[in-house]
């Protein structure tokens, strides 16, 4: 039988790359965005708790913050916890690496009655690979409770997945399709959830997959608490969560402060197309330096270029939406154990993943959504460290690039030959 689970992490791809393309549209015919007019919409929650020992956690959950190395909650954490745990709809917006996945992963575990040996928590995530990493922070966070958590993803075994099901699961983590059908072969019980978590929650209200989160929203049980986190929050998916919300504290950054001051970003005029892989393999000493991701916008295009780098003999692996789930772990592994350092890619990567090692992002194309942008980038200088992001500018990108920077009020220089340094 066709897993229609397994389409999950293409359609990520694909969505962003058509709404782009709608962007791009209208920026060529000088048209302006809706959201460009609006007045933002701001924050309505303003307690901070700067401390775990504060939050009233359980002593067995306070342990496993400490244990897995985190001393002091970050700015997003200390907003946006308590809320979460109080049993508020939350809507927390926050950069990129400043620790969303434990915002809510803590949250969670607090509310999680561990005498109950049912799923009480589910979270949803665009791609695969995201599902797996928030399952190891739950599993990691909670290693003192002993509490269950399962990625539920296209791609794996069904009859697997049914049995782990079965054998009792605290926390659901997986991706839209294969948790819907999880929950309609009645392997996944729906009757014991209380919290319902989107993480990318733009994205995963966006067209591609807002039907099939409306569809697993519908069967939960109406009282189930929501939470969105995402580090873009456009004013249109904020218009959307009226819809299924119910008084959301809202945690919101403003769009000028999106991007990070450690994350000094640069283009490189090319000119033309032709020449951006020339203009990458004199950059290949400096990627090699630091653990680096570059974007391409299309599967096609990961293929050719890593094809043509590999020709040259450079060494770089290559991960898509086209390959088959056992590969791409594979090459998830080798990029997160720094045995591969070099990682093409298209937007199925643009979101969440956390390498910290990462320094480096080359968008060999820009992207077509602005969103994108951001969460590109941050896939560098995670949780405050340093990163370098370097933009492939042909002639024809120079008015995405503008629009970009101004959108969210940087400045993108070109290169200086010292890049290196500041890696
Ligand atoms: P986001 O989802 O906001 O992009 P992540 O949740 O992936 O970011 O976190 C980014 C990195 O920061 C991760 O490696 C995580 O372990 C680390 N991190 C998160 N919270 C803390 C903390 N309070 N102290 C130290 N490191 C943290």
């Amino acid at each position: 039988m066709q897993d229609p689970v397994g389409l999950n992490g293409e359609m990520v791809t694909d969505c962003v790359e058509l709404c782009g393309l709608d962007l791009s549209i209208k920026l060529s015919r000088g048209g302006v965005e809706p959201h460009d007019i609006e007045a933002e919409i701001e924050s309505n929650w303003e307690e901070v708790v700067d401390n775990f020992d504060n939050m009233n956690l359980k002593p067995e959950l306070l342990r496993g913050i400490y244990a897995y190395g985190f001393e002091k909650p970050s700015a997003i954490q200390q907003r946006a916890i308590l809320p979460v745990i109080k049993g508020h709809d939350v809507i927390a917006q926050a950069q990129s690496g400043t620790g969303k996945t434990a915002t809510f992963s803590i949250s969670i575990l607090q509310k999680l009655d561990m005498d109950v040996n049912k799923c009480q928590a589910l979270i949803l995530a665009p791609t695969r690979e995201l599902a797996q990493q928030i399952q190891k922070v739950v599993i990691a966070l909670g290693d003192f409770m002993n509490v269950e958590c399962h990625a539920s993803i296209g791609g794996t075994n069904v009859r697997e997945g049914i049995k782990k099901l079965e054998q009792g699961i605290h926390v659901v983590v997986g991706t839209p399709g294969r948790v819907y059908d999880m929950i309609n072969r009645g392997a996944l019980k729906t009757d014991s959830i209380k919290m319902f978590v989107l993480d990318e929650a733009d994205e995963m209200l966006s067209r591609g997959f807002k039907e099939q989160i409306y569809d697993v929203f519908q069967l939960l049980p109406p009282s189930t608490q929501v939470v969105l986190l995402s580090a873009t929050m456009p004013s249109d998916v904020l218009e959307v969560t009226t819809k299924f919300m119910r008084e959301p504290v809202r945690i919101l950054v403003k769009r000028d402060e999106l991007t990070l001051e450690g994350i000094k970003q640069f283009y490189i005029a090319v000119e033309k197309e032709e020449w951006k892989l020339d203009t990458l393999c004199d950059l290949y000493e400096t990627v090699t330096i630091t653990q680096a991701v570059i974007f391409c916008n299309t599967r096609r295009k990961v293929d050719w270029l890593t094809e043509k780098l590999h020709q040259r003999e450079f060494t770089v692996s290559a991960m898509h939406g086209d390959m088959d789930q056992a590969q791409r772990d594979v090459i998830m592994k080798e990029f997160r154990s720094g045995s591969s350092r070099v990682l093409i890619t298209t937007d199925l990567l643009a979101r969440g993943i956390d390498v910290q090692q990462v320094s480096l992002v080359i968008n060999y194309d820009l992207p077509t959504n602005r969103e994108n942008y951001i969460h590109r980038i941050g896939r560098g200088g995670r949780f405050g460290r340093k990163g370098v992001a370097i933009n492939f500018v042909a002639s024809e990108d120079v008015r995405m690039l503008r629009d970009i920077e101004q959108f969210y009020n940087t400045q993108i220089d070109e290169m200086p030959m010292n890049v290196a340094d500041l890696i």
